[in-house]
């Protein structure tokens, strides 16, 4: 879409406001709307003034200048508002035209130029499987925000979906009804399928809509894969048709990954493979999953480096009460074909050489998607470029149910860091391959690291309610 399209969409659909947006470090989406009057082809070459001081993890007081540049191809209307609205995408750019060396979109765009650099491809394909919660607003009933639930399985069924008192004495249909159950179990088939015709409406191609395995109340829809940072933007389009057509439902989504103690979290799998012009370039008949050397030492990079890419990909305190064994979400460095309990699947049903691809499981939508594709595929290329063998250095493949391994089995395999210190310590050791083409700088991982270190410890010193049913008679 060039800027005279979209000028004219402007004034073909009577557009009132034109929101430019970017991302900042914590993967979330600030806007500022200028009235469409004002909007012209000055503003797709000026840009959009905004205060960078007030981003978090941004630049100090002192330099807080920064300006947005426009990407006209991700323009699509906004489903949500009264006054007929366009959201622009935008890039970072410094006031003396630099781009800006943090602004998570710059890296995306940069980690793509890196890859064409390297000679191995020209494009990486990502597709993610952002899992969210629909609950009941609570706000709405009750002027509270009930930000904890400390619950086992069976009453936190009782306390989200519907609300019952007492459990389920009799003549109720059980809220909890495993992988993908249809209605009545299945509440949110109608908000689920609302949601996808607003995304197909703001230009996303929609692949299927299911309820998830969690108690009732948690989906996913999944959209078609595209390149890094398109990828990227359309995620972030997702998540805000999610969490706003909630809202007109009085409910309220969350892509928090473990929002219930007890029961299945909400991953964010991304599936990922690179092309060179028209080949795949994952794909070899007769071998292991179909999955050529490229791959696999792709797949060696992704594993090798986990500790440290989880920092990017599972940037929480709360992402590490998701990664525990039990509910489907990846603990073990190992790859598989089919087996879900691994961090890397092969998907093997229904595979073309064009479909070949694989899928790594443990990121979760709390993940700045332009920084986790980034790092992603620059521990793939890491892999590639170094040859690393996944089999040789002990990650799999492994196809037994990991949950169900011997103890002396187990100790062979590496696990997932256990908390997002133990993260940025990974990441602190070992980011030479963040580096690679200047994607991501020294000064970001450093800033990163303190900025995450700062949630962490948030986090750390206060009380946690359970500490009262340990501790409190002592
Ligand atoms: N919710 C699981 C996770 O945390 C995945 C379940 C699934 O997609 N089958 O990753
Ligand atoms: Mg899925
Ligand atoms: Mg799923
Ligand atoms: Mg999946």
């Amino acid at each position: 879409m060039s800027v005279q399209n979209v000028l004219n969409l402007i004034k073909e659909k009577n557009i009132e406001w034109v929101d430019f947006r970017f991302v900042g470090l914590l993967g979330k989406e600030q806007h500022i709307s200028l009235p469409a009057t004002e909007v012209d082809e000055d503003t797709f070459v000026n840009g959009v003034a905004f205060d960078g001081s007030s981003i978090p993890g941004f630049r100090g007081i002192e330099q807080s200048d920064m300006v947005m540049m426009p990407v006209t191809e991700t323009a699509y209307i906004d489903p949500f508002t009264a006054h007929p609205t366009l959201i622009i995408m935008c890039d970072i750019y410094t006031p003396d035209g630099q781009r800006y060396d943090r602004d998570p979109r710059g890296i995306a765009r940069k980690a793509e130029e890196y890859l064409q650099s390297t000679g191995i491809g020209t494009k990486a394909f990502f597709a993610p499987e952002s899992e969210f919660f629909i609950f009941d607003d609570v706000r709405y009933e009750s002027g509270m925000n009930k930000s904890f639930f400390e619950v086992d399985s069976e009453e936190a069924a009782w306390n989200t979906g519907r609300k019952e008192e007492g459990g389920n004495l009799g003549y109720k249909i059980p809220v909890k009804g495993g992988y993908v159950p249809v209605a009545p179990i299945d509440t949110q088939q109608d908000i689920r399928s609302e949601m996808c015709r607003l995304m197909m409406e703001a230009g996303l191609r929609i692949e299927r809509h299911h309820h998830e395995v969690a108690t009732a109340g948690q989906g996913e829809i999944n959209f078609r894969f595209d390149t890094l940072t398109k990828t990227a933007d359309n995620l972030l389009k997702y998540k805000y048709i999610i969490a706003n057509t909630a809202r007109q439902y009085g409910k309220v989504a969350t892509f928090m990954p473990k929002p219930l103690f007890g029961d299945n979290g909400s991953g964010m799998h991304v599936h990922m493979s690179i092309w060179d012009q028209d080949t795949p370039l994952f794909y070899e008949a007769g071998q292991y999953a179909n999955l050529s050397e490229i791959a696999l030492h792709y797949i060696g990079g992704i594993l090798y480096h986990a500790p440290a890419l989880i920092a990017l990909t599972n940037p929480s305190t709360n992402s590490f009460k998701r990664l525990v064994p039990g509910y489907e979400a990846p603990v073990n460095l190992v790859f598989s074909a089919g087996n879900r309990s691994a961090a890397v699947r092969v998907p093997i049903a229904a595979v073309t050489p064009k479909g070949c691809r694989i899928e790594f499981r443990t990121p979760d939508s709390t993940a700045n998607p332009y920084l986790a594709f980034a790092a992603m595929l620059l521990a793939g290329l890491d892999g590639i470029q170094k040859k690393i063998d996944p089999r040789a250095l002990g990650y799999g493949p492994l196809d037994k149910n990991i949950y169900e391994l011997s103890d002396a089995e187990k100790a062979e395999i590496r696990s997932v860091p256990g908390s997002l210190d133990e993260a940025l310590d990974a990441l602190e050791a070992d980011h030479e391959f963040l580096l690679a083409g200047n994607v991501f700088t020294k000064d970001f991982i450093d800033n990163y690291v303190e900025l995450k270190r700062g949630e962490a410890k948030a986090v750390n010193i206060r009380i946690h309610p359970h500490e009262y049913s340990l501790y409190f008679d002592c």
